[in-house]
């Protein structure tokens, strides 16, 4: 309910009571094993490292710290699995399993997605509304092809590749996780996966419900811990795929490390898109959708719409009606169902975002904060805008993956295009023209993997995701998804 009305910068808002999601229902342990061949394993090591709720930085629980005797154990249980049981199992069983856990998934959603802003610092709104709904999809989506390959790859033997490793970032815990293991099960694949050391609770939990789910031990084992965790189940000699998701320089380091090997490989890397707005673009829904394509998720997302260009007629218009509407965001707890801007993920990615601002000071942009009050006790970082940026601003080329936009101008479509496409990224972009042909004019040149219209950052898992460039390469989501991870012959 509103309480009282504030005026901020000429901008009339109103004050919110606070509206906070419960955590009566969740269950949390206070210390979390390896789930390795269907049982709670003691890491090797007996280490163990904390993680913590980034908007007050409370300890949340402990978990276990993974070294490559771990990775053995998981990768022997994922093997013993494939070649006794999951890849002779008959496609249709196995699609009963998967969708055994979207379903007790869609269940527990709601304790999904507590965990999820708990762990990582994303808004309730978000984790409820998208992160929970839809990993629950892709398990449905993938359970509904698991006896239907004959028909996504018509006149081929479509054969599974045996263990998959999969490592996951930190800015959709849940969701890539649920990216990565539905195809590789479907296809009959089975699963070593390494969640990110700062969000590794709803990995855990999926855990649980694959065990509820009664999965064949060793089917989906789950091995957390640091980067080098990831880097042992990397150059574990008896891994058939990597799929990776996280930072470019990661990426590649991955990708020299399995080079000469028989691993299959897709990396789901960094993105810096380019948001644009044409001159006849709706305005409103524009200044809405960038809004949605940067701010969303706190800018923890690789395809932010985090480059904006504006088409200069209309510019001036839309930088104001931009500035009012973030002088009218919410930044706070993260629990809190108002909130539209929660915590960033941790104090290193924090350090990473002020770094790259006082860069842009630095270099002469132009900044604009709403003038906001940021919560004390967690990590948090305002909206934040700059203009007057050239084409070689450190801001402009490379990602930040926080909620910092930078914005330019063009003149014509042709300029904009040549803007976008430079970049070493190619992840996604916007496009925003009352214009079909017009729509269709970019689509057809600009280097992205994704180009949304009139709309930013739509998942659904039916449709492809993936990039250009060292944004990576393999796609994941729909048919292209399941052939990540199938041999054709
Ligand atoms: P990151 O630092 O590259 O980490 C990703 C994962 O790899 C984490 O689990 C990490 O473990 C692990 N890791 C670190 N070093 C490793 C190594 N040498 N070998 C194997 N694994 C290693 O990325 P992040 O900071 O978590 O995530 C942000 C990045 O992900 C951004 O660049 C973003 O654009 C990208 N991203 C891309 C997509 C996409 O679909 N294209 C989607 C989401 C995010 P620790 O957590 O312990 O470091
Ligand atoms: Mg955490």
């Amino acid at each position: 309910m509103a309480k009282k009305q504030t005026k901020k910068e000429g901008v009339v808002t109103w004050d919110y009571s606070p509206a906070p999601e419960s955590t009566g229902h969740i269950n949390l342990k206070k210390q979390y094993d390896h789930y390795i061949d269907g049982k709670w394993v003691k890491p090797s090591s007996g280490k163990y490292f904390d993680t913590i709720n980034p908007a007050n930085k409370e300890k949340l629980a402990e978990v276990a710290y993974g070294n490559d005797k771990d990775i053995d154990k998981a990768v022997k249980a994922a093997r013993k699995a494939y070649k006794n049981v999951w890849s002779k199992m008959a496609p249709s069983e196995r699609a009963k399993y998967i969708y055994r856990i979207a379903r007790l998934m869609q269940e527990r959603a709601r304790e999904f997605a507590v965990i999820e802003t708990l762990d990582a610092g994303k808004v309730i709104r978000e984790s409820r509304d998208v992160d929970v709904p839809l990993a629950c999809n892709h398990f449905f989506y993938y359970a509904g092809w698991a006896d239907k390959l004959e028909y996504a790859f018509p006149n081929r033997k479509v054969e599974s590749l045996g263990v998959a490793g999969q490592i996951t970032p930190w800015n959709f815990p849940l969701l890539m996780a649920a990216w990565k293991i539905a195809p590789a099960l479907a296809t009959g694949n089975t699963v070593v996966l390494k969640p990110a050391e700062t969000t590794p609770l709803t990995a855990l939990k999926l855990a649980e419900v694959i065990h509820d789910a009664g999965l064949p031990p060793g089917v989906v084992n789950i091995v957390t811990g640091y980067g080098d965790t990831g880097a042992a189940l990397v150059n574990h000699d008896d891994v058939d795929k990597i799929a990776f998701t996280g930072s470019t320089g990661v990426g590649k380091i991955i990708q020299k490390e399995i080079a000469g090997t028989n691993k299959k490989a897709t990396l789901e890397l960094g993105g810096k898109s380019a948001n644009i707005i044409l001159d006849d673009a709706p305005i409103d829904q524009a200044v809405e959708g960038i809004v949605n394509g940067i701010f969303f998720n706190q800018g923890h997302v690789c395809c932010a719409g985090s480059r904006l260009f504006i088409q200069e007629s209309v510019a001036e218009t839309v930088i104001e009606k931009l500035k009012h509407r973030l002088n009218s965001l919410i930044i706070g707890d993260p629990m809190d169902k108002n909130t539209d801007i929660g915590a960033i993920n941790s104090k290193a990615q924090l350090a990473t975002i002020d770094k790259y601002i006082k860069i842009g000071i630095d270099e002469g942009a132009t900044m604009y904060q709403p003038d906001c009050k940021l919560p004390k006790g967690g990590y948090f970082c305002p909206p934040t805008l700059f203009m007057d940026v050239a084409q070689s601003s450190t801001l402009v080329q490379e990602e930040i993956f926080g909620p910092v936009l930078t914005i330019q101008t063009f003149r014509t479509v042709d300029e904009v295009i040549q803007k976008a496409n430079n970049s070493p990224y190619g992840l996604a972009a916007g496009i925003w023209t009352d214009k079909g042909s017009r729509i269709f004019n970019l689509t057809t040149k600009l280097n992205a993997g994704v180009i949304w219209a009139n709309t930013y950052n739509k998942f659904d898992p039916t449709s492809p995701f993936g990039g250009y460039k060292e944004s990576g390469f393999g796609r994941e989501g729909g048919l292209h998804g399941l052939s990540a991870y199938v041999k054709l012959k």
